[in-house]
């Protein structure tokens, strides 16, 4: 690596570690969460142009009018879909809408053995391809380019389904896809405003709590 090249990629460091810290400040306590993310190399999933923001706490433009959600927002959603559970009651997850793979790459650094992300838009798919191969994460992801509105039932139940896309309601295939002790996390959009959703799934059925506002590209319900 040249000098030049090296001092950039110290500067993505300090500012990943600032963001981290910024994380905790804001009320992440999920030191799992907090070490993955120190991990993912963000700026490696966002167009080239807009590198110098990928650790502000912004969501950035991805092409194709989707976009990355901010770091507080991934961080929000990892740390409901753990809940007050280890690590291994997560052993198998599937997030609907992989957009850049940002999401995907934090799964993976936390050491989830089972992670699969459905995105409908095939250019997507294979740039998110390109930037996990590029992160070097321990863990693989299984990526799927189709509708996730669907699920993907030859992989179910899971522990986990991340929707990183809002619904007008929640998908009855997600729900019949998770697993007995599995948790949904989704935003839903009531016509007028979204709030994130958490959903689990017990044996005397579902259990929704709503927890905050949130604001979410919408989920396509066909592609
Ligand atoms: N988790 C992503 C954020 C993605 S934005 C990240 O970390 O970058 C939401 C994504 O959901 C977009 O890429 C959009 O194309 C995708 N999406 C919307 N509807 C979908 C559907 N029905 N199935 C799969 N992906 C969908």
């Amino acid at each position: 690596m040249t000098r030049h090249g090296n001092s950039h990629w110290a500067g993505y460091e300090l500012r990943r570690a600032r963001m981290v810290e910024r994380l905790q400040q804001m009320g992440i306590c999920r030191s799992e969460v907090l070490d993955a993310m120190a991990q993912v190399p963000r700026h490696l999933f966002v167009e080239e142009a807009i590198r110098s923001h990928a650790y502000d706490d912004m969501s950035l433009p991805l092409g194709l009018g989707q976009t990355i959600s901010q770091p507080y927002t991934v961080a929000v959603m990892t740390q409901l879909l753990l809940g007050e559970e280890p690590l291994s009651a997560r052993r198998c997850v599937l997030e609907i809408g992989t957009g850049c793979g940002y999401q995907t790459a934090v799964l993976q650094a936390l050491g989830l053995p089972e992670i699969y992300s459905i995105e409908r838009l095939r250019p997507l798919h294979e740039r998110a391809k390109v930037h996990l191969r590029a992160a070097h994460l321990p863990q693989q992801a299984r990526l799927v380019c189709g509708d996730g509105y669907l699920g993907l039932p030859q992989a179910a139940p899971f522990d986990g389904i991340l929707v990183t896309a809002a619904p007008t309601e929640i998908p009855v295939p997600l729900l019949q896809q998770l697993a007995v002790g599995g948790r949904m996390v989704l935003p839903l959009d009531d016509g007028h405003a979204q709030f994130l959703w958490v959903i689990d799934k017990t044996e005397h059925g579902f259990q929704e709590t709503c927890v905050q506002e949130a604001l979410f590209v919408p989920l396509v319900n066909g592609v």
